[in-house]
């Protein structure tokens, strides 16, 4: 148990019957970069039940977020999503993670692709200001099957180009590309079919990936990130990870599960 250490929920905030956002209070000795996770869980039977989370705050915020889905007869998210104000939550310090900004080379435009909560890590590096240090253009592609999970829209669009230290880049180049597959809606059609076809760059007036100019960052549904870096390989786009900067980076842990 050395590594956990207890954490109080301060909001639980419900999106849809299968999506929620939890809010703790943090400790200062929890440190992380921006678009890395740790594992969190619950007391179950003495015993701590935990799972690898995605953190969606900022290493910089006061308190610690995460967005997480209920798997109706998930072990641990059956019972996560019961959870109210004031309750414990476990929480290992250790964190770790390939989906950080410094295992990307430098690059024009860096593709942010996320598959449901996926989105979580890439909501963390899009609160970092180096992230519009390091690129002039930043599109963030959020893939689910209904509207109403497009979680976290009014927060990338609203509330994201207000703020007071990056608001004006964010507003300048962030690009929001929400995409819903299973209901009408303004976009439509999963990545991998968005970017084989060419519709995705199409749509946003842009070329075609060029791993001269483009980097990539890839998370969510294990097949979405396997499909995507087979297509990727197939561009010359090479994968980066701790041991060397590369084009694009995936959740390596995400893709073994
Ligand atoms: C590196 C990493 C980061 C992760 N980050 C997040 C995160 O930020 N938010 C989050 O909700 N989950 C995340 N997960 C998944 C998470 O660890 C758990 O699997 C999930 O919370 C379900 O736990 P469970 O015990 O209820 O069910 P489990 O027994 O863990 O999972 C049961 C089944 O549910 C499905 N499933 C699990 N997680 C998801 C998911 N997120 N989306 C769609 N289907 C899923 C899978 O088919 C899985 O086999 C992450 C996993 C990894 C490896």
């Amino acid at each position: 148990m050395s590594n956990i250490i207890e954490k109080t929920v301060l909001d639980v905030h419900h999106w849809t019957d299968t999506l929620f956002t939890l809010r703790l209070d943090r400790d200062q000795g929890f440190r992380f970069d921006n678009g890395q996770f740790a594992m969190i869980g619950l007391m179950v039977d003495g015993r701590p039940l935990m799972r690898a989370y995605s953190m969606v705050s900022a290493n910089y915020e006061e308190h610690l977020e995460f967005l997480s889905i209920r798997v109706p007869d998930g072990p641990l998210t059956s019972r996560l999503a019961c959870v109210k104000p004031g309750d414990t939550i476990l929480v290992n310090k250790k964190t770790t993670g390939t989906l950080v900004l410094d295992n990307l080379r430098p690059g024009r435009r860096v593709y942010l692709l996320a598959t449901g909560t996926g989105l979580a890590p890439f909501l963390s590096i899009i609160k970092d200001p180096d992230l519009y240090q390091r690129f002039d253009q930043v599109v963030l592609v959020h893939c689910v099957r209904h509207v109403a999970d497009l979680v976290y829209g009014d927060f990338i669009t609203d509330e994201l180009p207000k703020n007071e230290f990056f608001g004006a880049e964010a507003r300048h180049k962030l690009i929001y590309y929400p995409t819903v597959t299973r209901e009408p809606f303004r976009n439509q059609g999963r990545i991998t079919d968005l970017v084989r076809s060419g519709k995705l760059f199409a749509d946003l007036g842009f070329p075609p990936l060029d791993r001269t100019e483009d980097r990539v960052m890839i998370c969510g549904n294990p097949h979405m990130m396997t499909e995507l870096c087979e297509q990727l390989d197939g561009l010359g786009f090479d994968q980066g990870s701790h041991a060397g900067a590369g084009d694009y980076v995936i959740e390596k842990a995400f893709a073994e599960k």
